[in-house]
């Protein structure tokens, strides 16, 4: 099963709970337009690096397509098709008045200059500039891109269209981005760790966290989560893993890993394999990385008693079975990392006002968005007994398909 067919299989599921009729699930599953685009462009050393851009736009029916875009290798529509989809029903779940999309290049920025990923961006936004827009697309950071990417997708499409702050979000600071915004998907996924420990009668400071992946998200996590009194005691990058099980001073980590260096650089823990992470006995397991780490060879071994997906597609449909199985409570990406986005709408907001809301706002408002849906979720899934990952889509699938059917097939 590839990514996509996961995302769709997940959907089916909870549509079939729901006995949506088959017409309408057909019109729910496929993306409404897929962009590839040829991002050829000079190299430092005078040759041409030739890569492909991807987008897809899978639903505005509730608003312009929104999410992010990620330069890695493993980019491709399938994937892109995935991920759109998710934010198509991630939007829906936490209601902000957007539909779903994604996209990136499949470059591998570790091995580019910086003036070359700066190439290769405004190349992509000169060959998709005419699908995006403040009220038709509007890109955001994922993996391997931040705000250095977002204000030179700001600044290309501006050249082509006028001044238009609001065709971006997770934009610098000086440049039209938000307070908050940076932090906002790890806060985000502690404040869902909060009130998933509340709901199985937890405390976060008795518990232990393990953290797959420390850039942007789960980094703000771990210290969101350190900072609450939680235990993070197992942490990895793509370096390495590390393990101390009286905990890790998540402080040092941050400063170590803003240095330039791996959280293998950090002494005061033994370094791990990175299936040995996977594997620790924890309460609260928190994927912060790419897609697909838990399938079906590993989901057996998984010791977390909690898992909260901060990252997209982590689980693919045969761990889940497993993890529902073996009683494993898994929060789904849908809600746990719906922070970030959040937040690029309330950037939006701000950017379509031309007026800015300080940190306390903002954390006030998302903190606001993120309990709340996650008490919605909550209470359906144990009023029908049905997994949150299902109690979430359903939610979510109901608001998209209203608007979509009342806008006319
Ligand atoms: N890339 C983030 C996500 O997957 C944020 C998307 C956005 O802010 O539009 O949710």
């Amino acid at each position: 099963m590839n990514a996509f067919e996961a995302t769709n299989h997940y959907l089916r599921n909870s549509m079939e709970v729901m006995e949506l009729e088959e017409r309408v699930q057909k019109l729910l599953l496929q993306p409404d337009r897929q962009v590839t685009v040829e991002v050829a462009v000079e190299l430092d050393n005078g040759n041409i690096g030739n890569y492909v851009g991807f987008r897809s736009q899978h639903s505005n029916a509730r608003g312009p397509y929104k999410g992010g875009l990620r330069y890695h290798p493993s980019v491709d529509m399938n994937h892109a098709n995935s991920l759109a989809s998710l934010m198509t029903w991630k939007t829906a779940l936490v209601d902000i008045p957007y539909g779903g999309a994604k996209g990136g290049i499949n470059c591998d920025p570790q091995k580019l200059s910086e003036t070359e990923v700066e190439r290769i961006t405004r190349k992509f936004v000169d060959n998709i500039h005419d699908v995006i827009g403040p009220t038709v697309d509007i890109p955001a950071p994922d993996v391997n891109t931040s705000a250095r990417e977002m204000a030179w997708i700001m600044s290309q499409y501006s050249k082509l269209h006028g001044f238009s702050p609001g065709v971006v979000t997770g934009k610098p600071l000086d440049l039209f981005g938000a307070q908050g915004r940076e932090e906002a998907t790890g806060r985000g996924v502690w404040v869902i760790c909060e009130e998933v420990l509340k709901a199985t009668k937890r405390e976060t400071g008795n518990c232990r966290f393990v953290i797959q992946g420390f850039g942007n998200v789960g980094s703000y996590a771990a210290k969101f989560i350190s900072e609450a009194g939680g235990k993070v005691i197992a942490v990895s990058d793509v370096n390495g893993a590390i393990f101390n099980g009286n905990g890790l001073d998540v402080p040092t980590l941050i400063s170590l890993v803003k240095q330039g260096q791996s959280v293998s650089g950090y002494k005061e823990a033994d370094s791990i394999s990175h299936d040995e992470l996977l594997r620790l006995e924890c309460d609260v397991l928190i994927p912060a990385a790419l897609g697909e780490v838990f399938v079906k060879d590993n989901a057996d071994e998984i010791q977390a008693k909690i898992i909260v997906e901060a990252a997209n597609g982590p689980t693919m449909p045969e761990a889940d079975e497993i993890f529902n199985q073996r009683d494993i409570l898994v929060v789904p990406d849908i809600l746990a990392n719906a922070g970030g986005v959040t937040c690029s709408y309330f950037e939006w907001v701000q950017n379509m006002q031309y007026f800015k809301w300080d940190l306390s706002k903002t954390r006030k408002e998302l903190d606001k968005v993120m309990r709340e849906s996650s008490r919605t979720v909550f209470n359906l899934a144990s009023s029908h007994d049905i997994s949150l990952r299902t109690a979430a889509f359903i939610i979510a699938i109901g608001r998209v398909g209203k608007a979509r059917v009342l806008q006319g097939i």
